[in-house]
């Protein structure tokens, strides 16, 4: 082993958590290293929440097209350009890519392009993406591999070359009919944007119902959304093997409770969960624990099995969210501030857990469901409104879905859900009110702009029931 590089950090992985720490670290004069085997920034910008969201954005203005007379505007000469579609989402994500590159010239953190292990607790080999190796050490190491599509041991399915979000945000031509195996969030948003450019969709889907953890009459809502978008859901399925090759023909054969069944399309996109990045790192020279699910085994403040070595985001086995990824980074970063006093100690314990998903409409959703209210015991009161009731909703002919909140007897707000236009959006009011233990009539009593969709809230909570 050459004499390794000395460094204040080392850092695995630029995904969320790991950027920003590289930076933060950098900014104040440390000196830090910053490895990637793949795209700067992690999975976010370059092939998760961004690019997903600008190509599900252009299936919404394809809906638009689709929808034209709906709003007095006839336009018949359109076609759906997946090669465009696809530039528009490169476009962003090379601005990204600059903004990043600035970022880390910015901190002063360097960027090792390559795959990193460890040697020991201290020292990191890196795999040089331009061939050779460096090896670094330092007293801080902090790790942000993240997670990766899950591909289940099926036969047939590795041959079968499926698709993951990558390839399928690479798309430049239309699957003619794309089974999506996975009903989560990641295969409802491709389901329902490939479907809006043109595809069939049939999605295949292991529980009994879409988004099982929902409340049942969110599931309802979005088979009822899919159904109306005319996506085939296929429930209680489970694929028991794969046939052909995506991109040219796949058949799946499907067990379910009513007996075996074949579904046949041209491409197939697997979106049934994620498989943290642990392995190949060396994490046992390290002394660093996982858990039985693969994940670095941490505690509430992020910190690994060896005093030193931090692990943060996905690949921690936090909630899969960039947002939870970045509150990570957070709460590493006030604990590494300590021994200050004045520095709270910070935990990830009962931390709130925000979610969208960017279906259209969206499903937004903070706090209790009125499934785990009930499970826990919990007393409260069910206040629920159509979208239909939030004025701004209607000007935008967007009037499909609900909000409701779980109220406590002490006025709190313990849960709520958004299944409507721009839900995600109304998601930090209430979100303020939860954390800062205001009762519901805080918002209820706002002055909200009209007509926007936030006065739905001050809708929703005047219509809570009395204790
Ligand atoms: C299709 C899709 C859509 C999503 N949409 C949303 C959304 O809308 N909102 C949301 O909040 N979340 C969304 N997510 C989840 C979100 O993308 C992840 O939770 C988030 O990116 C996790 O960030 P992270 O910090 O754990 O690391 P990641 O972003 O996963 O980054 C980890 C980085 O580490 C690198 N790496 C791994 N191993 C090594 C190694 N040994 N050496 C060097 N580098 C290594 C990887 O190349 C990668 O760049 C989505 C996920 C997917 C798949």
């Amino acid at each position: 082993m050459s004499t390794p590089e000395q460094y204040d950090a080392i850092v695995i992985g630029t995904g969320e958590a790991g950027k920003f720490i590289a930076w933060h670290l950098g900014s104040k004069g440390q000196r830090v290293a910053a490895i990637e085997k793949d795209e700067i920034g992690g999975a976010c910008p370059n092939v998760a929440c961004l690019p997903t969201k600008n190509v599900v954005h252009s299936a919404k203005v394809a809906s638009f097209f689709q929808r034209g007379a709906e709003f007095g505007i006839v336009y018949d000469a359109w076609h759906v350009n997946m090669a465009e579609v696809s530039a528009r989402r490169q476009k962003m994500i090379d601005g990204l890519h600059e903004v990043h590159l600035g970022n880390f010239k910015k901190s002063g953190a360097e960027i090792i392009k390559g795959f990193g292990r460890f040697l020991d607790a201290n020292t990191v080999q890196v795999d040089l993406n331009a061939g050779g190796a460096r090896t670094l050490t330092a007293p801080k190491i902090f790790i942000d591999t993240g997670s990766r599509a899950t591909i289940d041991p099926i036969p047939g399915l590795v041959e079968a070359q499926p698709l993951t979000h990558i390839q399928a945000l690479e798309l430049d031509t239309l699957p003619e009919h794309l089974l999506i195996a996975g009903g989560g969030y990641v295969g409802l948003e491709f389901a329902q944007a490939m479907r809006r450019f043109g595809s069939r969709v049939t999605v295949v889907e292991r529980n009994p119902r879409l988004l099982h953890r929902e409340d049942p009459d969110v599931s309802e809502a979005l088979h009822q959304l899919f159904h109306d978008e005319d996506i085939d859901i296929v429930t209680d399925a489970t694929i028991t093997r794969v046939e052909g090759i995506s991109g040219a023909a796949v058949k799946l054969h499907i067990a379910q409770p009513t007996g075996e069944t074949i579904i046949e399309g041209t491409h197939l996109l697997v979106a049934t969960g994620r498989t943290p990045n642990t392995q190949n790192m060396g994490l046992d020279l390290a002394g660093v624990q996982t858990t039985p699910s693969g994940h670095i085994r941490v505690n509430d403040r992020l910190e690994t099995t060896v005093p030193g070595i931090w692990a943060m985001g996905d690949c921690a086995g936090s909630p899969h969210f960039t947002h939870i990824s970045f509150d990570d980074f957070r709460t590493v970063r006030d604990n590494l501030a300590q021994p200050d006093p004045s520095t709270p100690n910070r935990s990830t314990t009962g931390r709130q857990v925000p979610s969208c998903m960017f279906t259209d409409p969206e499903l937004a959703h903070v706090g209790l469901t009125e499934t785990e209210a009930k499970q826990q015991g919990t007393a409260y009161r069910l206040v629920k409104i159509p979208m239909l009731a939030v004025l701004r909703a209607r000007t935008l002919s967007e009037t499909r879905g609900f909000l409701k909140a779980l109220i406590g007897p002490d006025d709190r707000i313990l849960g709520f859900t958004a299944f409507g236009t721009g839900a995600g959006e109304l998601l930090p009011a209430v979100q303020l009110a939860m954390v800062n233990d205001l009762p519901y009539t805080a918002i209820r009593n706002l002055i909200v702009t009209h007509p926007t969709l936030a006065e739905g809230l001050v809708s929703l909570f005047s219509a809570v029931p009395p204790n």
